[in-house]
């Protein structure tokens, strides 16, 4: 699943590409994945009726004016009165094509995966701008939506007054961490730090990289840390993220960037992804562990 520096790379990618753009055409190939209105998008969901044909009919004709990033949700502020809200969730993906390219994306990042012509089988929702260029969503498994908001609704969309500080802002503080921590005292420090109502845009790749350099086991309850380590997490946090961000992500399973290149940090990684081999600073075998249904990898030398 993409994480906060994946999303952000594909912000900076969609900021590069469409906006200024106008939207001629869509083409909703899945109803199930496109919905309206301020309402959670839940993982079960019908094709319904007129569902793609309505929002079709909304995005005509509408210019892509800025794109944010909100924790995982990518932001399109869109001209009238409505925001686009998209969000990968697993396995989604947004690739851009030039007019006129004849754009061909692996489905996954193996060596095996075949590369196929866009629009692909997973293809469900395609952007047609007036310039010519091409705006391909696709999706494995189906679990990432474009949702399509009024303005004056934005306020009710619950993710986003339910996500916690970016680690990357101001607002991103060792005393709101610690105050935070003192309401889940019994969670393992991994759980605690991939809600999102704690902090925005960490899942596990990320805070198994966090917690590895920070030398905390993932494990380990949150009453058990002392304030010293608490520091020493709340400084990794920002500088893994950022490190990610300029490597433009991990591309592991099917992350890609816009054009449809790959991110490197993955060749970066020390325990994510990287359970049986060995430590590059202690030359142990790293160790996997199940936490609240999620697998987290660890050393269990360099990490306490
Ligand atoms: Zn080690």
């Amino acid at each position: 699943m993409p994480e906060l520096p994946e999303v952000e790379t594909i912000r900076r990618g969609l900021s590069r590409t469409v906006v200024g753009k106008m939207i001629k055409d869509v083409e909703v190939r899945l109803p199930k994945i496109v919905s309206l209105g301020p309402a959670v998008v839940s993982n079960i969901r019908s094709n319904g009726t007129g569902k793609g044909e309505k929002f079709r009919k909304f995005l005509k004709n509408l210019k892509v004016e800025s794109v944010k990033r909100r924790g995982k949700m990518l932001v399109l502020d869109l001209s009238g009165p409505f925001t686009l809200l998209i969000h990968l969730k697993m396995t989604g993906q947004l690739i851009y094509a030039k007019p006129g390219e004849r754009k061909e994306v692996k489905i996954f990042k193996t060596q095996t995966s075949p590369r196929m012509a866009l629009p692909h089988k997973y293809t469900h929702v395609i952007f047609d701008f007036a310039d010519g260029s091409h705006l391909y969503f696709n999706d494995l498994r189906q679990f990432g939506y474009l949702r399509l908001v009024g303005d004056d609704a934005l306020e009710q969309v619950r993710e986003f007054r339910e996500y916690g500080p970016e680690p990357l802002s101001g607002k991103f503080s060792l005393a709101y961490l610690l105050e935070r921590a003192s309401r889940r005292p019994n969670l393992s420090v991994k759980q605690f730090l991939m809600e999102p109502k704690v902090v925005a845009g960490i899942g596990n790749i990320y805070s198994d990289e966090i917690f590895y350099w920070a030398g905390i086991r993932p494990d380990r309850k949150v009453r058990t840390l002392k304030k010293l380590e608490w520091r020493r997490i709340y400084l990794m946090i920002p500088k893994i993220l950022k490190e990610a961000l300029a490597a433009r992500g991990s591309s592991v399973g099917d992350f890609f960037q816009v054009d449809g290149s790959e991110g490197k940090y993955g060749r970066k990684h020390r325990v994510y992804g990287r359970y049986g081999r060995r430590c590059h600073t202690c030359h142990g075998e790293i160790k996997k562990i199940k936490l609240g249904g999620r697998t987290a990898s660890y050393c269990p030398v360099c990490q306490r």
